[in-house]
């Protein structure tokens, strides 16, 4: 029996986790349920799994919540301590961190602390945090599985193969919905357009990021930190119709990739059941409807995401963070129709230009350069 805590339990990476757990509540069991301020659907789910405790950010929606479930059995807690609450109550043995951005870092470190194994879905602690979250893990001997559908490819791929060389890891992308476009035709696109993504579905933070690139850029840090390897030695293809969802490259020439649908509770599951392949609620591939496989080389000069994000992770220390932050204040700026869409990189840019890197930035030192963003953007574009 695995005894699940989900953080972030009514976003994208949540819903689709109770999906997996529905189907296999033989073997799961969900303890702790938590989210930003969805509370008519953090009731539902609730009423329906029965965790021993949920938390909700937002202290007046907890207080809402409270009464609304006052005749089940579950106990209610608010704010970040009601989240470190969630993650690290005793019952549980995986965390799943279906939270977005650099919110989940606190939360993280304090699961890894409890001894908690993570499924990690929030990229951005990685990001960040990833010189804290890594030796910690190990120091505490939990496991770090990658439900982010490129890593859980990786992850897989490396399966059984300590022993063997890697050349490269070849990340794939799917473009997103503006694959092929110039920068001309980038200048007024609308944050609707930005949200249709051909092939995946998605939290709305990580498909704008994905329309950007700078998921992608994102997802190479993420990678440095999980697989141990430098960001030149992880290469970039873009997979339009994202059936390779990533590979490794061995010193002899063999690549060995993960191919599958596109449905992300595949990653959630294996993240689940590792190393385990078991039935899961996606639908079967149809190689015959799919056809074709393409490859192509992804436009840097256009999505500057990408090459930002390289920049970031090989000047290292605080500057991933920096990059983080700017993208998340731009990426929620940008939904909300106050920027266009290339403004996204100016911001990013600037941020980097502007920042003295910090070596080995504390937690403290994170939330503060966090805060230093917001601040800086806010006076200058509000
Ligand atoms: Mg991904």
């Amino acid at each position: 029996m695995k005894h699940l805590s989900i953080l972030g339990s009514t976003g994208s990476i949540g819903t689709q986790t109770l999906d997996v757990v529905r189907m296999h509540s033989d073997s799961m069991k969900v303890e702790a349920l938590s989210c930003g301020r969805n509370i008519d659907l953090l009731e539902k789910q609730i009423r329906e799994f029965h965790p021993r405790i949920a938390a909700v950010c937002d202290e007046s929606a907890a207080a809402d919540l409270r009464v609304r479930v006052a005749d089940t059995s579950t106990s209610i807690f608010s704010g970040m301590d009601g989240l470190i609450e969630s993650v690290t109550l005793p019952e549980a043995d995986i965390v799943i961190t279906g939270i977005v951005g650099m919110i989940g870092i606190e939360p993280t470190i304090a699961a890894i602390r409890a001894g908690k194994d993570i499924a990690l879905a929030n990229k951005e602690t990685c990001v960040c945090a990833g010189h804290i979250i890594m030796p910690l893990a190990k120091k505490m001997g939990v496991r770090i599985l990658p439900v982010d559908s490129e890593h859980s490819a990786i992850f897989q791929s490396l399966m059984g193969r300590a022993d063997s060389k890697i050349r490269k890891i070849l990340l794939t992308a799917s473009g997103g919905p503006f694959l092929g476009k110039t920068k001309r035709d980038l200048e007024h696109v609308t944050v609707k357009e930005a949200l249709s993504h051909p092939t995946w579905s998605m939290g709305p933070k990580v498909t704008i990021d994905s329309a950007s690139l700078c998921n992608k850029g994102l997802e190479v840090m993420e990678a440095r930190w999980l697989f141990d390897v430098d960001v030149d030695r992880i290469q970039v293809l873009i997979q339009p119709q994202s059936l390779l969802h990533s590979a490794v490259e061995y010193e002899d020439g063999s690549v060995i990739g993960q191919i599958g649908p596109s449905d992300m509770r595949i990653p959630i599951q294996f993240a689940l059941t590792y190393p385990n392949h078991i039935p899961s609620p996606a639908e079967e591939l149809d190689f015959f409807k799919a056809g074709r496989m393409d490859f192509l080389r992804p436009d840097t000069e256009t999505f500057r995401g990408l090459p930002l994000a390289y920049r970031a992770m090989r000047e290292g220390g605080s500057m991933p963070c920096i990059f983080n932050a700017a993208n998340e204040w731009a990426n929620a700026c940008f939904r909300r129709g106050k920027i266009h869409f290339l403004e996204i990189y100016d911001i990013i840019e600037e941020a980097m230009d502007e920042h003295v890197r910090i070596d080995s930035p504390s937690v403290e030192d994170l939330l503060a350069i966090r805060d230093d963003i917001n601040r800086h953007f806010d006076e200058k574009y509000m």
